[in-house]
């Protein structure tokens, strides 16, 4: 191939050739979105939006990658900071590799990398993303935002992790999900270790109290086991529930806080216990330095 040679493969053609090269590198999920979603909804801040960014941009790609339910519910724990870890440096790694070969294809492309802050002080000064992948996701047909204000999938809820690739192709755009996957059942308000979410009357998003969340993320940088994540653990939306087959599971979160703090060896947690007493800074805490974007709850 003729490097930044105009390809002729366009349209749905093109489309197929996307998701065949992200699949093929282990993606879990692929959206399209149009860049005029944006604008439609009105929703993000103008200055949020892909055509602020990149003035050429016509099509927003949405790469998802699974975090798997059992390792989510040890958090915290450095076990489920690994797998973060893991499925971010994926997913910048199947982003890049993607907008290279767009690249090549002759489709001027590039990519938003997944955590793009330099510590949490700074979230701690601005509290934003510069620019959001869970609104992409939405944009993209992948879900819809929760009352966690995580992005809620059929596949996973929300236990998935998402990246974007910005086009100047224009590639068709998958429909949006129109209903609400959120049944607002409150468990991951009631589960919140810092009471940072609350339900909201007028609608699905819940508010998100951001130096409360961030709160428990510094503590968790500290001990070296961000994020939290327990909002993404306990939302009972997604099919890779099934895949597990857990009994009585919605209980068993309610009760956890209450059960450990009465005994932290209760053998209803073992499982979960276990994994987070090791591996963990005791002695001399860690610096603060990065954490997720459980920490920093984008804008929605
Ligand atoms: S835990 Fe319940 S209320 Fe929270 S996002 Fe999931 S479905 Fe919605
Ligand atoms: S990530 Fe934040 S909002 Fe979600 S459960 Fe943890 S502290 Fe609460």
């Amino acid at each position: 191939m003729e490097r930044h040679k105009k390809s002729s493969v366009e349209g749905q053609e093109l489309k197929n050739h996307i998701i065949e090269f992200c699949e093929g590198r282990g993606a879990d999920l692929v959206g399209f979105a149009p860049v005029e979603r944006w604008d439609d909804a009105g929703e993000v801040p103008p200055d949020f939006r892909p055509r602020t960014l990149w003035p050429s941009a016509r099509t927003v790609i949405v790469i998802g990658l699974e975090m798997p339910l059992p390792i989510v519910e040890t958090t915290p724990s450095v076990l489920h900071m690994e797998l973060y870890r893991t499925a971010n440096r994926k997913l910048d790694t199947l982003a890049y590799d993607l907008t290279r070969h767009l690249n090549r294809m002759g489709h001027a492309s590039f990519f938003f990398g997944r955590d793009v802050y330099a510590s949490l002080k700074a979230l701690r000064d601005a509290p934003m993303a510069a620019f959001s992948h869970v609104m992409a996701a939405k944009y993209a047909g992948l879900g819809t935002i929760g009352v966690s204000r995580c992005l809620l999938t059929a596949e996973f809820g929300p236990r998935v992790r998402f990246v974007s690739v910005f086009t100047a192709a224009v590639v068709p755009p998958d429909p949006l999900v129109e209903k609400e996957l959120c049944i607002k059942c409150e468990l991951c308000c009631r589960c919140c270790p810092k009471k940072a979410l609350t339900m909201r009357d007028d609608s699905i998003v819940g508010d998100c109290n951001k130096m409360a969340c961030l709160e428990m993320a510094e503590d968790l940088t500290r001990r070296g086991c961000y994020p939290c994540g327990v909002c993404t653990k306990v939302c009972p939306i997604g099919k890779d529930r099934m895949l597990y087959k857990q009994k009585d599971i919605q209980k068993k979160y309610l009760e956890e806080a209450k059960a450990l703090a009465a005994n932290p060896d209760d053998p209803e947690y073992k499982s979960w216990t276990h994994i987070r007493k090791y591996g963990l800074t005791k002695e001399k805490p860690a610096p603060v330095s990065k954490t997720g974007e459980d920490g920093k709850k984008e804008e929605a």
